[in-house]
């Protein structure tokens, strides 16, 4: 049992409360880290999940960045990858459905992919989740490359 983070060993009781909360292995340091983060930005603890096994996979995206105009739960910005894990269908209404067409189209304007992650998917299929997004950035960065 180590922090994902900085691969300190962790006591029963951190792991336990760390896994209970957030889903993944994290020392206190860290986990404080992120309870302030998911406190400031509401962050999904899906997306937690995911940036840590991006991270594990050997990717580097950043949790809660900044755009300038809003925070993305996760980007890979040297590819201009902006994910977004959606909350559950049933919860979302017409506005905020058509705010995130529009925001999707902002963001292609600026040369950005906006990806929109239902969270059952990292709930349910987070290694076969992880993988076509490392796939993706692969593609992505070949088209960098070309232009
Ligand atoms: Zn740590």
């Amino acid at each position: 049992m180590t922090c994902l983070d900085c691969k300190s060993e962790l006591s029963y009781v951190d792991h336990r409360e760390s896994m209970d909360a957030l889903g993944v292995e994290l020392c206190k340091k860290h986990k404080r880290r992120i309870d302030r983060l998911v406190r400031k930005n509401n962050t999904p603890i899906e997306a937690i999940q995911l940036y840590y096994s991006l991270k594990q996979a050997g990717a580097s995206p950043m949790l809660e960045w900044w755009d300038g105009q809003k925070f993305i739960d996760l980007a890979f910005s040297r590819v201009k990858l902006n994910i977004e894990i959606d909350c559950e269908y049933e919860k979302l209404t017409e506005i905020q459905a058509i705010n995130d067409l529009q925001q999707a189209m902002l963001s292609v304007k600026d040369g950005f992919t906006t990806l929109r992650i239902p969270h059952m998917l990292v709930n349910q299929q987070l290694h076969k989740t992880v993988l076509d997004i490392l796939g993706i950035v692969e593609g992505l960065k070949t088209k960098v490359k070309i232009i």
